[in-house]
């Protein structure tokens, strides 16, 4: 539960960048490793690489491409997402707030 509550307060923070779209979406810097955000949502530019002990939700096949929050364009290496205001994810990454696209 502790999880859907950070999820819903992030998508609070995140909603200009929403609303934004991913207009110059290239230009954006990517998410670095040691990016706060990133380490509290437990984000890996490798999905791979994701922390399956402190995320057992985490399963094969998960990363941002599939994940609903994903905007970055089909086949693109990588994206914006609402939870990362003003930089881009890897299409390959995934964080904790991952939730499979419809
Ligand atoms: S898994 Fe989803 S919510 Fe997490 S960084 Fe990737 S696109 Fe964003």
């Amino acid at each position: 539960m502790t999880n859907r509550r950070e999820f819903i307060a992030q998508i609070g923070l995140g909603g200009s960048a929403l609303l934004a779209g991913n207009v110059m979406a290239a230009d954006l810097p990517m998410v670095a490793d040691a990016d706060p955000q990133g380490k509290a949502l437990g984000y890996v530019a490798d999905a791979a690489k994701a922390d399956k002990v402190k995320f057992p939700k985490f399963a094969a096949g998960q990363n941002c491409t599939s994940c609903a929050l994903f905007q970055g364009k089909a086949g693109a290496a990588s994206g914006p997402c609402p939870l990362f205001a003003g930089k881009q994810v890897a299409a390959k990454g995934w964080c904790s707030a991952y939730a499979k696209k419809a």
